[in-house]
């Protein structure tokens, strides 16, 4: 069963969706079989692998409002071992249509279910907020993967983030975890950064992954060519970055949920 993560933060603009993109194609490209789920209306991460959901039969919108088969809108990307379900603006409207749908809060869980087996990562990217399309990724996901941009407001919003969480957990996904959080943007020769990245390594300690993303250009250039940075510029600081935090990822020791065998390695 393939592991489920949830990139997500409501604070808009901290790096969900290069995360999301750039740690799926690295897990991906070093023989992970990966799935992106793209759960932003901005369809960001969609476009930012090369699809575009105007071309594509499906959407992760048609998945969790009119229960459409998961497997059906899944489609590969030019990275190998990359698929990716697309989103589309539609979502917008989902998340005032899942309020008044039976089991509003499990329904992404569900739909990807019966897919799981067919990879080892499946990658949420969130939209930003914590309404209950984020609500449904945290419910489907095994763990959350935390990104923070390196500046003075990043430990703002990150309370009411966990507190969500702890309450999905308690409610509806007592497994839940935090699997981590990842410093982005880090600009070293700033000050003010490094010393964010003190405080919050002195707060939350060993759930804060060592690797961290530097601001790199590359990064920001990769997405309108439709490709990770990974395949934009392989050797840039963000490429190698995103491919640390994967091992990271990978080699992560996860408590196992009760009533499974842990997983080796
Ligand atoms: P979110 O999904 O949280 O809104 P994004 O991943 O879209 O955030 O990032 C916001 C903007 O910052 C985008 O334009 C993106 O290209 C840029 N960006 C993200 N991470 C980096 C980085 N490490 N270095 C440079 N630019 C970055
Ligand atoms: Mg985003």
């Amino acid at each position: 069963m393939g592991r489920v993560v949830a990139v997500a933060n409501q604070k808009g603009g901290v790096g969900k969706t290069t995360t999301a993109i750039n740690l799926a194609a690295a897990l991906a490209l070093s023989g992970h079989r990966t799935l992106l789920i793209d759960l932003d209306p901005q369809g960001s991460a969609t476009t930012g692998v090369g699809r575009h959901s105007s071309d594509l039969h499906g959407n992760v919108y048609e998945v969790v409002i009119d229960g459409r088969a998961a497997a059906e809108v899944t489609h590969p990307t030019s990275v190998e071992n990359l698929d990716v379900m697309p989103a589309t603006r539609d979502l917008v409207g989902a998340e005032v249509e899942l309020v008044n749908l039976p089991d509003r809060e499990h329904r992404l869980f569900t739909a990807i279910a019966p897919i799981r087996e067919a990879y080892e990562y499946l990658l949420i990217d969130c939209p930003p907020s914590l309404g209950l399309l984020t609500v449904n990724a945290l419910r489907a996901a095994d763990g959350v993967l935390v990104p923070l941009q390196a500046e003075y407001y990043a430990l703002e919003g990150l309370t009411a983030l966990l507190d969500t969480v702890g309450r999905v957990r308690d409610a509806l996904n007592p497994t839940l975890a935090l699997d981590g959080l990842v410093l982005t943007m880090f600009d070293g020769r700033n000050s003010l950064a490094r010393q964010v990245q003190t405080e919050v390594r002195t707060h939350f300690g060993s759930q804060v992954y060592s690797t961290v993303i530097p601001r790199n250009v590359r990064l920001s250039e990769s997405p309108s060519h439709g490709v990770p940075v990974l395949i934009y510029d392989p050797s840039s600081r963000g490429s190698v970055a995103y491919q640390a935090l994967a091992v990271e990822v990978l080699t992560q020791q996860h408590a196992a949920p009760s009533g499974t065998v842990a997983r080796p390695g």
